[in-house]
Protein backbone atom coordinates (compact mmCIF):
# COMPACT_ATOMS: atom_id res chain seq x y z
CA UNK A 1 0.00 0.00 0.00
CA UNK A 2 1.24 3.06 -1.44
CA UNK A 3 2.66 5.76 2.31
CA UNK A 4 -0.33 8.26 1.17
CA UNK A 5 -3.20 5.40 1.03
CA UNK A 6 -4.42 4.54 4.26
CA UNK A 7 -6.91 1.76 6.14
CA UNK A 8 -10.09 2.62 8.19
CA UNK A 9 -12.29 -0.38 9.36
CA UNK A 10 -12.57 -2.30 5.66
CA UNK A 11 -12.35 0.45 3.36
CA UNK A 12 -8.80 1.82 1.88
CA UNK A 13 -8.51 6.08 1.39
CA UNK A 14 -6.26 8.14 -0.61
CA UNK A 15 -4.62 12.03 0.65
CA UNK A 16 -7.14 13.99 -1.18
CA UNK A 17 -6.41 17.71 0.55
CA UNK A 18 -3.25 18.44 2.42
CA UNK A 19 -3.19 19.41 5.64
CA UNK A 20 -1.19 22.50 4.37
CA UNK A 21 -3.84 23.76 2.06
CA UNK A 22 -6.21 23.45 4.53
CA UNK A 23 -4.41 25.62 6.77
CA UNK A 24 -4.05 28.14 3.87
CA UNK A 25 -7.58 28.01 3.42
CA UNK A 26 -8.75 28.55 7.04
CA UNK A 27 -6.36 31.82 6.98
CA UNK A 28 -8.27 32.88 3.94
CA UNK A 29 -12.18 32.64 5.51
CA UNK A 30 -10.77 33.66 9.09
CA UNK A 31 -9.38 37.01 7.11
CA UNK A 32 -12.54 36.95 5.08
CA UNK A 33 -14.80 36.58 8.33
CA UNK A 34 -12.99 39.28 9.96
CA UNK A 35 -13.28 41.51 7.69
CA UNK A 36 -16.97 40.91 7.25
CA UNK A 37 -17.71 41.21 10.66
CA UNK A 38 -16.00 43.45 12.30
CA UNK A 39 -17.40 45.28 15.10
CA UNK A 40 -20.28 42.88 15.38
CA UNK A 41 -18.72 40.47 18.00
CA UNK A 42 -20.36 36.88 16.15
CA UNK A 43 -21.45 34.76 17.64
CA UNK A 44 -19.96 30.83 16.20
CA UNK A 45 -22.21 28.05 16.81
CA UNK A 46 -20.24 24.34 15.73
CA UNK A 47 -21.61 21.66 14.66
CA UNK A 48 -20.76 18.71 16.53
CA UNK A 49 -19.15 16.24 16.27
CA UNK A 50 -17.51 16.67 13.03
CA UNK A 51 -16.69 20.75 12.71
CA UNK A 52 -14.96 20.91 16.15
CA UNK A 53 -11.56 20.56 14.33
CA UNK A 54 -12.79 23.06 11.88
CA UNK A 55 -14.53 25.66 14.04
CA UNK A 56 -11.61 25.67 16.60
CA UNK A 57 -9.00 26.15 13.10
CA UNK A 58 -11.37 28.97 12.01
CA UNK A 59 -12.14 30.63 15.24
CA UNK A 60 -7.97 30.81 15.96
CA UNK A 61 -7.67 32.73 12.72
CA UNK A 62 -10.35 35.40 13.50
CA UNK A 63 -8.53 38.84 14.41
CA UNK A 64 -11.61 40.45 15.94
CA UNK A 65 -13.76 39.74 18.96
CA UNK A 66 -15.83 36.71 18.36
CA UNK A 67 -17.59 34.28 20.61
CA UNK A 68 -17.95 30.50 20.13
CA UNK A 69 -20.13 27.73 21.48
CA UNK A 70 -20.51 24.14 20.34
CA UNK A 71 -24.41 22.30 19.82
CA UNK A 72 -25.51 18.47 18.66
CA UNK A 73 -28.09 17.81 16.20
CA UNK A 74 -30.30 15.03 17.70
CA UNK A 75 -33.39 13.69 15.24
CA UNK A 76 -35.63 11.58 15.94
CA UNK A 77 -39.48 10.53 14.48
CA UNK A 78 -41.17 13.52 14.68
CA UNK A 79 -45.08 13.48 13.97
CA UNK A 80 -44.45 15.46 10.04
CA UNK A 81 -44.96 13.63 7.15
CA UNK A 82 -41.27 14.54 5.68
CA UNK A 83 -39.40 11.77 8.34
CA UNK A 84 -37.27 13.26 11.04
CA UNK A 85 -37.47 16.25 12.92
CA UNK A 86 -33.49 17.27 13.86
CA UNK A 87 -33.34 19.57 16.86
CA UNK A 88 -30.25 21.23 18.28
CA UNK A 89 -28.84 20.16 22.13
CA UNK A 90 -27.19 22.37 23.56
CA UNK A 91 -27.70 25.76 22.43
CA UNK A 92 -28.30 27.65 25.92
CA UNK A 93 -27.18 31.14 24.64
CA UNK A 94 -29.81 33.96 24.29
CA UNK A 95 -29.20 34.15 20.75
CA UNK A 96 -31.43 37.13 20.06
CA UNK A 97 -30.25 40.02 17.86
CA UNK A 98 -26.10 38.11 17.92
CA UNK A 99 -25.18 37.52 14.36
CA UNK A 100 -24.86 34.08 14.17
CA UNK A 101 -22.46 32.07 12.09
CA UNK A 102 -22.76 27.96 12.25
CA UNK A 103 -20.14 26.31 11.67
CA UNK A 104 -20.08 22.60 9.90
CA UNK A 105 -17.98 20.08 8.53
CA UNK A 106 -19.70 19.37 5.38
CA UNK A 107 -22.84 20.31 3.40
CA UNK A 108 -23.96 17.17 1.83
CA UNK A 109 -27.20 16.84 0.89
CA UNK A 110 -28.36 19.92 2.90
CA UNK A 111 -31.04 17.94 4.83
CA UNK A 112 -29.36 18.64 8.55
CA UNK A 113 -28.82 22.53 8.00
CA UNK A 114 -31.96 23.04 6.33
CA UNK A 115 -33.94 21.18 9.25
CA UNK A 116 -32.50 23.09 11.89
CA UNK A 117 -32.29 26.59 10.18
CA UNK A 118 -35.92 27.57 11.20
CA UNK A 119 -35.62 26.54 15.07
CA UNK A 120 -32.75 29.03 15.28
CA UNK A 121 -34.46 31.27 13.53
CA UNK A 122 -37.61 31.08 15.78
CA UNK A 123 -34.93 32.85 18.17
CA UNK A 124 -34.39 36.15 16.60
CA UNK A 125 -30.92 36.24 15.68
CA UNK A 126 -29.66 39.63 13.86
CA UNK A 127 -28.32 37.05 10.97
CA UNK A 128 -27.19 33.75 10.25
CA UNK A 129 -24.59 32.49 8.23
CA UNK A 130 -22.93 29.18 7.56
CA UNK A 131 -19.17 28.35 7.20
CA UNK A 132 -18.57 24.87 5.99
CA UNK A 133 -15.62 23.63 5.58
CA UNK A 134 -16.69 21.13 2.89
CA UNK A 135 -19.75 21.52 0.12
CA UNK A 136 -20.56 18.37 -2.43
CA UNK A 137 -22.55 20.72 -4.59
CA UNK A 138 -23.42 17.81 -6.93
CA UNK A 139 -25.49 16.03 -4.14
CA UNK A 140 -27.69 19.05 -2.85
CA UNK A 141 -31.70 18.13 -2.37
CA UNK A 142 -32.58 20.88 0.18
CA UNK A 143 -32.25 24.36 -0.41
CA UNK A 144 -29.00 25.42 1.84
CA UNK A 145 -25.90 27.26 0.81
CA UNK A 146 -23.14 27.96 3.01
CA UNK A 147 -22.15 31.29 2.79
CA UNK A 148 -18.28 30.98 3.44
CA UNK A 149 -16.90 27.09 1.45
CA UNK A 150 -13.22 25.66 2.70
CA UNK A 151 -13.38 23.51 -0.56
CA UNK A 152 -16.12 22.16 -2.82
CA UNK A 153 -15.68 18.55 -3.21
CA UNK A 154 -17.48 15.54 -5.77
CA UNK A 155 -19.92 13.53 -3.99
CA UNK A 156 -17.63 11.20 -3.08
CA UNK A 157 -17.13 9.85 0.67
CA UNK A 158 -13.94 12.03 2.29
CA UNK A 159 -12.90 11.30 6.30
CA UNK A 160 -10.01 13.03 8.37
CA UNK A 161 -9.89 16.40 9.73
CA UNK A 162 -12.70 16.03 12.53
CA UNK A 163 -14.45 13.41 9.66
CA UNK A 164 -15.36 9.66 10.54
CA UNK A 165 -16.07 6.87 8.86
CA UNK A 166 -17.73 4.70 11.51
CA UNK A 167 -15.98 6.71 14.43
CA UNK A 168 -12.44 6.48 12.65
CA UNK A 169 -10.05 8.82 10.82
CA UNK A 170 -11.39 12.15 12.90
CA UNK A 171 -8.14 12.94 13.94
CA UNK A 172 -6.10 12.41 10.53
CA UNK A 173 -4.30 16.02 10.26
CA UNK A 174 -5.40 15.50 6.37
CA UNK A 175 -8.38 14.85 4.28
CA UNK A 176 -8.73 11.74 2.57
CA UNK A 177 -11.20 10.35 0.21
CA UNK A 178 -12.08 6.41 -0.05
CA UNK A 179 -9.64 4.98 -2.78
CA UNK A 180 -10.33 3.33 -6.52
CA UNK A 181 -8.12 1.06 -5.73
CA UNK A 182 -9.47 -2.12 -4.56
CA UNK A 183 -10.16 -2.19 -0.44
CA UNK A 184 -10.16 -5.85 -0.16
CA UNK A 185 -7.41 -6.69 1.84
CA UNK A 186 -5.07 -9.19 0.88
P1 LIG B 1 -26.52 16.45 4.94
O1 LIG B 1 -27.58 16.56 5.96
O2 LIG B 1 -26.05 17.78 4.37
O3 LIG B 1 -26.86 15.47 3.84
O4 LIG B 1 -25.29 15.75 5.62
C1 LIG B 1 -24.51 16.36 6.53
C2 LIG B 1 -23.80 15.34 7.40
O5 LIG B 1 -23.57 14.09 6.72
C3 LIG B 1 -22.43 15.86 7.75
O6 LIG B 1 -22.48 16.71 8.89
C4 LIG B 1 -21.64 14.59 7.95
O7 LIG B 1 -21.79 14.14 9.27
C5 LIG B 1 -22.29 13.58 7.01
N1 LIG B 1 -21.51 13.43 5.75
C6 LIG B 1 -21.91 13.79 4.50
N2 LIG B 1 -20.96 13.51 3.58
C7 LIG B 1 -19.91 12.96 4.26
C8 LIG B 1 -18.61 12.47 3.86
O8 LIG B 1 -18.18 12.47 2.70
N3 LIG B 1 -17.83 11.99 4.87
C9 LIG B 1 -18.22 11.96 6.19
N4 LIG B 1 -17.36 11.46 7.06
N5 LIG B 1 -19.44 12.42 6.59
C10 LIG B 1 -20.26 12.92 5.64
Amino acid sequence: MPSSMIQVHDKRFEIFISKEKINERIAEIGREISKDYLGLNPLFIGVLNGSFIFASDLFRCLSIEAEISFIKLASYKGMSSNGDVITAIGLDENINQRHIIITEDIVDTGKTLSSFLPELLQRNPASVKIASFLSKPEARQYNVEPDYIGFEIPNKFVIGYGLDYDRLGRNLPDLYVTSSVSSEVP
